[in-house]
């Protein structure tokens, strides 16, 4: 997918957009909270003057409309709503779009609003784009970079497993993702899972989410429908509600072992304090000697440490021998994906 759209505008003046400004706060539904609106026209950020009075809005993209999105099928169906692939009138463009209904509490509403600013204001090769948000009927919005491979999740469902060598060249991006939001953005996804590492045809394999769904599945009335969530979450989040950037190693760890041996690495159980309480009282998982190399199993035991604290950064993961011994160059993880599970949903299949 070419990358067509402008990224955030800069502020303007606010002689040319006072009468813009009055007709985005009198819109009805707008959800704000601090310096964010989000509504149907999408996300701005305000600035207010000492007396309060709203200066500028900036716009984040104005290119880009619920109105002008094209439904073209629905690709994927999600704890918190569906994921649509859509197209631009004008552009011709393709993007994922997530609808999240959002009749949750006040405060996961506002840490929400927070981090779609985040997602927004985030571009990296190896974290999938989020262009614009826009809030609705009581609906978020998300207008995401289109994969058109899916998930790793719906990958697995296609080939059980994955080999050790693509599973290397598949680490390595979600390890740059990771380092990408731990030392640039200084956010912790908190919700890594098979889900929401997204593939294309091209190989390129993206994080995606951070943030929203955990804060919709701490929200109470979605708990009981988002225990995928729950299955990957650390130890240290469970007994003592402690998260850091090593948090989000322990999830990768959990991903990593399920791509390589085709199943999550917990017995299956009845409901997710089951989970929780595996979580904190089993030895962590490991991946078999007998069937995996020497250097894939360190590489999963240096990420599946119940102590925080023994756990490995994403940086020094990278440095691990599991992914240093194979040849990068050499693995093409395009042709992996388009041949290992045909057909892809490429944009071909919607034209
Ligand atoms: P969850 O709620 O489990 O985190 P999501 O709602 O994020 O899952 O995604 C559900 C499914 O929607 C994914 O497994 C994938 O198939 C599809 N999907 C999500 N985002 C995209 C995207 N940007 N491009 C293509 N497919 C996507």
């Amino acid at each position: 997918m070419k990358r067509g759209i402008p990224k955030p505008t800069v502020q303007i003046a606010l002689s040319d957009h006072e009468q813009s400004i009055e007709k985005f706060l009198s819109k009805t539904g707008t959800f704000k909270h601090d310096d964010l609106l989000v509504n149907k026209d999408g996300l701005r950020i305000v600035s207010h003057s000492k007396q309060g009075e709203v200066q500028l809005i900036r716009p984040l993209d104005n290119n880009l409309a619920l109105d002008d999105m094209d439904m073209v099928k629905v690709v994927g169906n999600g704890s918190a709503g569906i994921v649509q692939l859509v197209r631009h009138k004008w552009t011709g463009q393709f993007f994922a779009l997530k609808v999240m209904q959002m009749n949750i509490q006040e405060n996961a509403r506002k840490q929400i609003a927070q981090e779609l600013k985040i997602n927004l204001s985030s571009h990296s090769l190896y974290v999938v784009l989020c262009y614009q948000c826009f809030y609705d009927n009581g609906a978020i919005s998300i207008v995401l970079e289109y994969m058109d491979g899916g998930s790793l999740s719906d990958f697995l469902k296609k080939v059980v497993m994955i080999p050790e060598r693509y599973l290397a060249a598949i680490c390595r991006q979600v390890l740059k993702g990771l380092i990408f939001l731990h030392h640039e953005k200084h956010i912790i996804h908190r919700d890594l899972k098979p889900s929401n590492i997204l593939i294309n045809h091209r190989g390129e394999v993206k994080i995606s989410d951070f943030g929203v769904s955990a804060i919709l599945a701490s929200s109470s009335e979605l708990r009981d429908t988002m225990t995928g969530t729950y299955k990957y979450m650390p130890p240290e989040r469970i007994s003592e509600s402690k998260h850091g950037y090593i948090s989000d190693i322990w999830s990768f760890g959990l991903v990593m072992l399920e791509c390589g041996t085709g199943k999550f690495a917990y017995p299956p159980v009845d409901s997710y304090y089951d989970i929780l309480e595996a979580v904190v009282e089993n030895p962590p998982p490991f991946a078999p000697p007998d069937q995996f190399s020497k250097e894939f199993c360190s590489f999963i035991s240096a990420c599946l440490q119940k102590k925080p604290e023994d756990r490995q950064s994403a940086q020094l993961l990278l440095q691990h021998p599991f992914l240093t011994k194979h040849d990068v160059s050499k693995i093409d993880l395009a042709s992996y994906f388009t041949n290992a599970a045909p057909p892809l949903a490429t944009f071909n299949d919607n034209k």
